[in-house]
C-alpha cells in the first residue's frame, strides 16, 4: 500500500534521497512523456526524471535494443574489447565538431566531471580549477567541491581543494550590471545587445583576471568549467558572448576549457545539437550524461586525441562504463533523436512553449521571467516584480504541488528554489505544451489570495 511504501522508505533508505511534494508520489509505469501512479492516475512528465529521459519513457525502440543486447551479452568490462562500444564510440564522435574525437565512457554525470578533471590536471599539469557559482557539477568527492550551490554546501577537509568558485552572470538576477535590460524590463530577448544587462560587463571578466593573476590557490589554472545554460540552477542562459571570451582568458593562462552538457546536450535546446555550439566556441572537453541514455546509467567525457593521450594507460579504469548494454541504448537513442528528428521538435514545441508562458508573464505578476531555449526551459516565481524578489517558498511548493495534482510534474531549481523548470521527453506535442500552460495559469490563479 501507499503507507507501506512511505514506512519503508523512511525506515530503510538514507534520508538525504529526494522526496518531491508534500503528499510524494509512487511512480509505478512510463510510456513516452506519461507517467502513471499507483493508482493508474496519468501525469504529464515536464521534468523528465531530472532533464534524463530523453526520448520518452520505455521507448519501443530503447527497449528492443535493450532486450536484443540483453539477450546476448551483458558484461565483459574493458579487458576485453566488444564491437557495441566501438560501433558506439564512432556513432556519438561523429556528432562532434573540431577534433573533439576520443571518447571514454562513464556511468553518470559525476563520473565524467571527475574524469575531465583528472585529464585536465594531467594534460596541463595544473591543479586549480574554476566553476561558476550557481553550478552544478556533481556529487562526488571531486565535484561537490565544484558545484556551487546554496543547497549542496559541504563542510568537509579537502572537497574544496584547488577550488576557485567565479560570479556567473545572470541576466535576469545578475548582480555586476547583469539585471536591468535597457530595451525589456521584463526579460525574454535574449539577443539583446544593451550593455546594461544583456552583455556580460567588463566585472566578470576582470575577475577572472584577478583570480589567474592572485588567486589561484596553486598558482596554475588547469580548467573552467561551465555548463551550457545552468540547469540545477534555475535555467540561467549566459549573456552572447561570455563562455567564448571567459574560454579564451583561460586559454591564455594554460588551462582548458570543460563544457558540461549534461543537460544541455542531444538537441534539447533545439538549435544545436550540443549546448555550446549557441555559443560560438569550442571546449576543450565535454562532459555528458543524463539524455545519452534516456534513464540508463551511461555517461562520458568527450576530447581531443592529444588531450586524451594524457590519460595513458592504467591511469583509470572503471568497471561499467559503455558496457554492451548501455552502449547499445546509446546507440538506439541516437537513432531515435534522428529518426523521430527530436532535435527539430524541442525548437518546435520549445518556442511555441515559450510565447504561451510569455503570455501567462503578462496575466500573471507572479511571473517574473520567462527563458530558454527549445525544451529546456525555467519560469521564475518572484514576490515583487520590479525588485524581482524570489517567491516566498510555500507559495512557490504550494503551485507546484497544484500542478502534480492537476496532472503535470515541473521541476523546481535556482539558488532560492523559486524557478519552475520544464525539461520534459523531447517528444512532447504542441498540445502537451497547451495542457501545461493551463495547468500552470489554472494553479497560479487557485494559489492567489
Ligand atoms: N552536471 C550537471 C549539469 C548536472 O545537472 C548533473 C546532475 N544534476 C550532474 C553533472 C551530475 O550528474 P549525476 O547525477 O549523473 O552524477
Amino acid at each position: 500500500s501507499y503507507e507501506q511504501i512511505l514506512k519503508t522508505r523512511r525506515n530503510h533508505l538514507t534520508p538525504n534521497l529526494l522526496a518531491h511534494f508534500k503528499k510524494p508520489l509512487v511512480i509505478h509505469a512510463g510510456h513516452m512523456q506519461w507517467l502513471y501512479d499507483h493508482e493508474g492516475r496519468r501525469y504529464l512528465d515536464m521534468f523528465g526524471g531530472i532533464v534524463t529521459v530523453s526520448v520518452g519513457h520505455c521507448h519501443p525502440k530503447v527497449n528492443q535494443a535493450l532486450s536484443e543486447q540483453t539477450a546476448k551479452l551483458w558484461h565483459t568490462t574493458n579487458i576485453y574489447m566488444h564491437p557495441k562500444i566501438h560501433e558506439y564510440a564512432e556513432r556519438l564522435v561523429a556528432k562532434f565538431p573540431g577534433n573533439l574525437k576520443s571518447v571514454c565512457f562513464v556511468n553518470s554525470g559525476s563520473e565524467a566531471n571527475d574524469l575531465a578533471m583528472l585529464m585536465a590536471r594531467l594534460h596541463t599539469g595544473n591543479q586549480d580549477i574554476l566553476s561558476l557559482r550557481n553550478c552544478y557539477h556533481g556529487m562526488s568527492p571531486y565535484t561537490m567541491g565544484l558545484t556551487a550551490h546554496s543547497t549542496w554546501r559541504f563542510p568537509l577537509p579537502g572537497v574544496n581543494n584547488g577550488l576557485v568558485h567565479v560570479m556567473n552572470p545572470d541576466p535576469y538576477q545578475g548582480i555586476w550590471g547583469g539585471s536591468n535590460c535597457r530595451d525589456s524590463p521584463v526579460q525574454t530577448n535574449r539577443d539583446c545587445q544593451c550593455a546594461v544587462g544583456c552583455q556580460a560587463s567588463d566585472a566578470y571578466y576582470n575577475e577572472l583576471e584577478e583570480t589567474f593573476k592572485y588567486s589561484l590557490p596553486r598558482g596554475k589554472v588547469a580548467a573552467m568549467f561551465a555548463e551550457s545554460i545552468q540547469g540545477v540552477g534555475g535555467t540561467v542562459q549566459f549573456p552572447k558572448g561570455y563562455l567564448k571570451r571567459a574560454a579564451a582568458l583561460v586559454r591564455a593562462n594554460g588551462g582548458l576549457f570543460v563544457a558540461d552538457e549534461v543537460q544541455t546536450g542531444f538537441g534539447r535546446t533545439g538549435e544545436h545539437f550540443w549546448g555550446f555550439e549557441g555559443h560560438d566556441y569550442l571546449p576543450d572537453i565535454v562532459t555528458m550524461a543524463k539524455g545519452i541514455g534516456n534513464g540508463f546509467p551511461l555517461a562520458a567525457v568527450v576530447t581531443t586525441p592529444e588531450i586524451a593521450a594524457s590519460l595513458g594507460q592504467a591511469l583509470h579504469f572503471n568497471t561499467y562504463g559503455g558496457n554492451p548494454m548501455a552502449s547499445a541504448v546509446g546507440i538506439a537513442v541516437l537513432d531515435v533523436i534522428e529518426e523521430e528528428q527530436l532535435q527539430r521538435n524541442s525548437l518546435e514545441v520549445g518556442t511555441y512553449f515559450l510565447t504561451g508562458l510569455a503570455k501567462l508573464q503578462q496575466r500573471f505578476e507572479i511571473i517574473g521571467d520567462v527563458r530558454g531555449k527549445g525544451l529546456m526551459i525555467g519560469v521564475e516565481l518572484v514576490g515583487n516584480r520590479e525588485k524581482r524578489t524570489p517567491l516566498a517558498t510555500p507559495h512557490v511548493l504550494d503551485i507546484w504541488e497544484k500542478c502534480k495534482d492537476l496532472g503535470v510534474l515541473f521541476g523546481r531549481g535556482g539558488l532560492h528554489g523559486n524557478v519552475l523548470r520544464i525539461k520534459p521527453p523531447m517528444c512532447i506535442t504542441l498540445a502537451d505544451a497547451n495542457f501545461a500552460v493551463d495547468v500552470l495559469a489554472r494553479a497560479i490563479t487557485e494559489s492567489l489570495p
